[in-house]
C-alpha cells in the first residue's frame, strides 16, 4: 500500500489537529484515524457482499451486471489473500 498521514481536527472532542490520520490509495482507498486526544478511532471497513446483497444493490441503482473475467475472477483471489485473511 501507498498513502500518507497527516493531523487533523478531531469530530469527536473538538481537539485541534489531535486526530492522526493515514490515508493508503492502493490497491484501493483506505482511511484511519486516532485521536491522540480522547481516543476516537475510526477505519474503512473491509468486506465482500453477499450475493443476494449485491444483486439487491445493483438492482437499485440499476447496475447491469455481467460476470467476472478470468482475470478478475484471480484478481479477487489475490486480493483475498492479502485482506481476507
Ligand atoms: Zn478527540
Amino acid at each position: 500500500m501507498s498513502g500518507n498521514s497527516y493531523s487533523s481536527d478531531c469530530g469527536r472532542c473538538g481537539g485541534k489537529k489531535t486526530l492522526y490520520c493515514s490515508i493508503d490509495t492502493k490497491p484501493f482507498e483506505y482511511n484511519s484515524a486516532d485521536c491522540l486526544n480522547c481516543g476516537f478511532s475510526y477505519y474503512t471497513k473491509i468486506l465482500i457482499l453477499q450475493k443476494d446483497e449485491l444483486k439487491k444493490l445493483r438492482k437499485s441503482i440499476n447496475y447491469k451486471s455481467k460476470k467476472l473475467t478470468k482475470q478478475e475472477q484471480n484478481n479477487c483471489k489475490e486480493f483475498d489473500k492479502i485482506y481476507l485473511k
